[in-house]
């Protein structure tokens, strides 16, 4: 589904991402982790597009990546991207949240979208607050209507970068609980994230990136069971 072919990346003379390669079959959950600063927000958003890059090649779901003949926004509409801090539109309902992309870039009607919008948000536990605006709700339930934002603009994929991280403790399982969900249900994503639980229980492979590069890039057990390298090594410990 995602295929990332040798991707570098500089912003002016920095090299922030160094021959990136990896893929991401169909139904696959990698979990993206690594030290602050180690490229890992800057790599998933070269997946959609959200950031360019000067050397490499990526495609998702067949389609290049930032190629001339590639329209970016509708190759975007299919990404799902959840953030750290949620991005939700604040002068807007949570309905309208929800269908504001679909009207506008998927061309559905009014109607349609909010059919499609009202089931995710139920699916997320949360369709008793449709009518309230982002700022009336907790950061871990924000964050699930922006899940189930993406999933309204049906994505062959979801990308997240560190969803709980700006969460308080008690809000992160209610996040990570509808993320495993969707891995169950085979949903294939990227994860950014430094929740080992998260990927002990649903990731295929976990990649440790260092310094711009993708350092390992392992099948969970393998990972887990102390086959990493001495860099991922050092920083499991510290998180764990
Ligand atoms: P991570 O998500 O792993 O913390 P990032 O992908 O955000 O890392 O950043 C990787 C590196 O690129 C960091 O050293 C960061 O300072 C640098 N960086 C990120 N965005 C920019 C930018 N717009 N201009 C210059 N440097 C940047
Ligand atoms: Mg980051």
């Amino acid at each position: 589904m995602i295929e990332m072919d040798n991707v570098s990346k500089w912003y002016g003379s920095f090299q922030v991402l160094t021959d990136c390669t990896t893929q991401v079959a169909k139904g696959d959950v990698v979990v993206v982790c690594g030290p602050s600063g180690s490229g890992k927000s800057t790599l998933i958003k070269t997946v959609n597009g959200l950031e360019p890059f000067q050397k490499g090649r990526i495609t998702v779901d067949g389609i290049a990546v930032g190629a001339p003949g590639t329209n970016m926004s509708r190759l975007r509409s299919r990404i799902g991207m959840v953030f750290q801090n949620f991005e939700l539109f604040p002068h807007l309902s949570i309905r309208q949240n929800l269908t504001l992309g679909q009207v506008k870039v998927l061309g559905r009607s009014e109607e349609e979208a909010t059919e499609r919008g009202l089931k995710y948000l139920d699916r997320v536990g949360l369709l008793a607050h449709q009518e309230k605006f982002p700022g009336q709700l907790s950061g871990g339930q924000q964050q699930r209507v922006a899940i189930a934002r993406a999933l309204s603009m049906d994505p062959v994929a979801m990308l997240f970068d560190e969803p709980t991280s700006a969460l308080d403790p008690e809000m992160i399982n209610e996040v990570l609980d509808v993320m495993v969900g969707l891995a169950q249900e085979g949903m294939t994503m990227m994860v950014v994230t430094h929740e080992m639980g998260f990927a002990k229980k649903v990731a295929n492979r976990v990649i440790f990136m260092d310094k711009g590069a993708i350092v390992e890039d392992s099948a969970k057990d393998a990972f887990f069971g102390g086959a990493q390298s001495e860099r991922a090594r050092d920083f499991l410990a510290k998180i764990i």
